[in-house]
């Protein structure tokens, strides 16, 4: 084949893109009864945007993004993720103003880009859908959002899903903890992978996020950071705990999970399946967390903030494997069948009518015989089928059909133009 598309990209076609319109829709509705609006920022950031935030040595950063020099030498990156840049536009609009509400509440959709090695679930332009909550401290929020993004899980037919938490304190909190976990290991140093030595000093946590076995050996008897907690992160992720009871979801604790972007602190959380998507494996589909400082890495005030983001392929991907029914409408309601070229001119005055009166209607474009273009409008599940041939523009009457009962009626043209409605109404009725 000459042309492919770009390796880890994918084409949405017709019959998947109302898939991806009925997951995006039900995020709407559902984000919309927790009083989020939605915010569209740019597909591509000054690099810096996300160094500052993502964080110079993660796995984003290093070896992910895709970035360049545009033609006026600026260091581009397309979007690996969507927080940074809507944490830059926030302190860029000023959102923090006093006119904006606190706290402001805020969802996104679109495409991201990471060079990473695709495989299911894995690809290099990806979707997410995501969430943003600025200027509250309140574990109420941390909570209400993990809640929101079971809710618009559940809505898309998941189930067994698991919510794993951990809180990785403030920022003294993880400074102690950071020492210690490099106390832990130095002594070794020399059985690590040769990725967690590089990470040791430079952000040892991410050690404990090793997929490498020895690696993950080691950490297991490495200290916890819920032990190194302070009194106000403690009391956070009790408040945080406590509210999860409140609204009975189930939770599990892993103090090793630490997630890839180095803006979090205190409560992340990830959202798992083990779908059959995924081969009875647990997979991430939706990960987040608190950011106090992010704000204000990016030049704003001091403000905390909150938020996740969902892979939309891998939620598709569970969908579709455990056979989650959309109630997806791909009905046509009338199909204009002609025979000739005066019914043919005929049909295009009705068919415009009838569209303009709210209903989907198709016709033929092919010069298809009359048997043709009923099979066609079997097809594509029409209905009612209007049939026009001569004698029928001479007397300006149509003839409908209903496909269910077989009911036929004839219309002058006259009430088609003027009344689509009320005669659509009739052939649905007629047996
Ligand atoms: P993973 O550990 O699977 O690489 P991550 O920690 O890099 O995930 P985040 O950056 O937190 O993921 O992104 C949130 C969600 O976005 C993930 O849980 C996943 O559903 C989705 N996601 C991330 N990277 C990809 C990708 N390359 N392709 C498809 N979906 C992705
Ligand atoms: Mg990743």
């Amino acid at each position: 084949m000459a042309y492919q598309r770009p390796k880890g990209t994918a084409d949405i076609l017709p019959g998947e893109s109302e898939k991806w319109q009925y997951v995006e829709a039900t995020a709407r509705n559902v984000f919309k009864s927790y009083h989020f609006s939605e915010v569209r920022t740019p597909m591509f950031e000054n690099f810096d945007v996300f160094s500052r935030s993502v964080g110079d040595t993660s796995d984003i950063v290093t070896k992910e993004m895709y970035d360049f020099h545009d033609k006026g030498d600026r260091h581009i990156v397309l979007r690996p993720e969507g927080t940074a840049g809507v944490v830059r536009a926030y302190v860029e609009n000023k959102l923090y103003g006093p006119e904006h509400p606190k706290p402001v509440k805020v969802y996104y959709m679109g495409p991201m880009f990471r060079y990473e090695r695709p495989q299911s679930g894995r690809m290099r332009e990806f979707h997410q859908i995501g969430v943003e909550v600025f200027g509250s401290e309140q574990a109420a929020v941390d909570v209400e959002t993990i809640a929101m993004a079971m809710d618009f899980l559940k809505h898309c037919g998941l189930q067994d899903l698991k919510l794993v938490i951990n809180s990785l304190g403030n920022i003294a909190s993880r400074q102690a903890y950071r020492q210690a976990l490099i106390d832990f290991l130095e002594p070794h140093f020399a059985e690590l992978s040769h990725d967690s030595q590089e990470r040791l000093h430079k952000n040892p946590l991410r050690v404990l996020d090793s997929k490498d076995e020895k690696d993950q050996a080691i950490v297991a008897d490495a200290p916890s950071i819920l032990d190194y907690l302070d009194e106000e992160s403690t009391a956070h992720f009790t408040a945080v705990k406590q509210l999860l009871g409140d609204l009975d979801i189930p939770y599990e604790i892993d103090a090793n999970m630490v997630r890839g972007l180095d803006y979090y602190n205190h409560t992340i959380f990830e959202i798992m399946s083990n779908s059959k998507a995924f081969g009875g494996q647990y997979m991430t589909v939706c990960g987040g967390g608190r950011y106090n400082g992010l704000a204000s890495e990016l030049g704003g005030p001091e403000t905390p903030g909150f938020g996740f983001a969902m892979g939309v392929e891998r939620l598709l991907l569970i969908m579709d494997a455990d056979k989650v029914a959309m109630p997806i409408d791909h009905a046509l309601d009338v199909y204009l069948v002609s025979i000739g070229d005066a019914a043919q001119r005929a049909n295009l005055k009705l068919i415009q009518a009838i569209r303009q009166a709210g209903f989907t209607a198709e016709r033929d474009y092919l010069d298809r015989k009359a048997k043709g273009q009923f099979k066609t409008a079997n097809r594509l599940n029409a209905k009612v089928v209007l049939t026009l041939g001569d004698s029928e523009v001479e007397s300006a009457t149509a003839h409908l059909k209903n496909m269910a009962t077989g009911a036929e009626i004839s219309v002058p043209f006259a009430q088609i133009t003027t009344d689509f409605k009320a005669v659509y109404e009739t052939v649905l009725a007629a047996e």
